[in-house]
């Protein structure tokens, strides 16, 4: 009776689900969050480490039923408590530590989930699909080096800890998994995620391009032309609140959500000839200045001729900052 829809594979391997716990370093003063318990298996393992609670977040209500049912006058059922929900919809509770083998349809937004919750976790080890886990770990140059990687390793450390074949799933999924470690960084990188995230996505658009035929994209220098004049009608609203002609705080408002509204939505994958040049030279107009500007801070840290996939997140960081300088914005 396991639903396929919500990625019920139960963890049959006892040595696999004691090695998981093992490597997740925990403490008798943790409370662990575990994502999807269930039959329980690995709830029962956490409980039996001696942590201080365990909280379960199910979305089947009849796993839920059958966790209770297997730990009712159980002498460690006071130290867990289960919440059916879906726990991309529900507020996550207080926890040090998750432990999960998650259904692998919520990866991603689970991921970010956890990355933005606050107080920030200790640690999170958790059961990927495989290639899921080598996008997470993928270093600058591999092949599987993406907008993932680069952004879930700004805000963490991650660490690939076990290969895990599909046998030891009842019933066996179609692909094999991985066990992950997170490790949120503390402190996180002083940036905008919303600015980074917007610079990495036009990185990443053709992640074998130059920078330098990227940022020449008329769509690219179009909309960061855009939010450049935002930017600048906010810096006159905030000048003229100083002075005489006050700009109500309603128009600041408005304006800023314009700035709001002008994150690029692009697909992940394109023919390269679809890409939609700015091929107008010198014409003497703004867009071509503005385009001069673009590639003057391109060339400024040396990135006209380097790609997406081989930038570092410290080179990221570098590029965020020599644009955000000169008064370009992502978001
Ligand atoms: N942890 C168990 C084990 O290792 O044997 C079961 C893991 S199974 C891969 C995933 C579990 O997550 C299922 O019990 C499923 O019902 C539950 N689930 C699916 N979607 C969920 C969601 N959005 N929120 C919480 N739980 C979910």
């Amino acid at each position: 009776p396991f639903e396929k829809s919500k990625g019920q594979h139960i963890l049959r391997n006892p040595a696999l689900v004691d090695s998981i716990v093992a490597k997740a370093g925990l403490k008798p003063t943790d409370t662990v969050l575990e994502i999807g318990p269930g039959t329980g298996n690995l709830t029962k393992r956490l409980l039996e480490a001696g942590v201080k609670a365990v909280v379960a977040v199910e979305l089947d209500p009849r796993m839920v039923l059958e966790l209770n049912r297997r730990f009712q006058g159980h002498p460690l059922s006071s130290r867990l408590k289960v919440i059916q929900g879906d726990v991309l919809k529900c507020d996550l509770p207080y926890f040090d530590i998750c432990v999960a083998n998650i259904p692998y349809q919520i990866s991603s937004p689970l991921t970010f989930k956890l990355l933005s919750h606050r107080p920030i976790f200790r640690c999170a080890v958790i059961m990927f699909q495989r290639e899921f886990a080598m996008r997470l770990v993928a270093q600058p140059g591999d092949s599987l080096y993406c907008r993932l990687s680069v952004n879930v390793q700004l805000l963490s450390r991650v660490s690939h800890l076990l290969k895990v074949g599909r046998n030891n799933f009842r019933p066996p999924p179609k692909v094999d998994s991985s066990v992950v470690r997170i490790e949120p960084r503390k402190p996180l990188p002083p940036v905008s995620f919303k600015e980074w995230d917007g610079l990495v996505r036009i990185c990443f658009n053709w992640k074998n391009k130059t920078l330098g035929s990227l940022f020449k994209q008329k769509r690219v220098l179009e909309l960061l032309e855009k939010n450049y004049k935002i930017m600048q009608s906010l810096q006159l609203a905030q000048d003229a609140e100083m002075g005489e002609e006050k700009m109500s705080a309603d128009d600041v408002a408005l304006l800023a959500n314009m700035v709001e509204d002008l994150s690029m939505e692009t697909p992940d994958e394109k023919e390269d000839d679809e890409m939609e040049m700015d091929d107008s030279d010198m014409g003497g107009d703004g867009g071509t200045s503005f385009k001069e500007k673009i590639m003057g801070i391109l060339q400024q840290g040396d990135f006209a001729e380097k790609r997406g996939s081989k930038l570092s997140q410290v080179d990221f960081l570098y590029l965020l900052s020599l644009f955000n300088k000169a008064g370009i914005h992502f978001s």
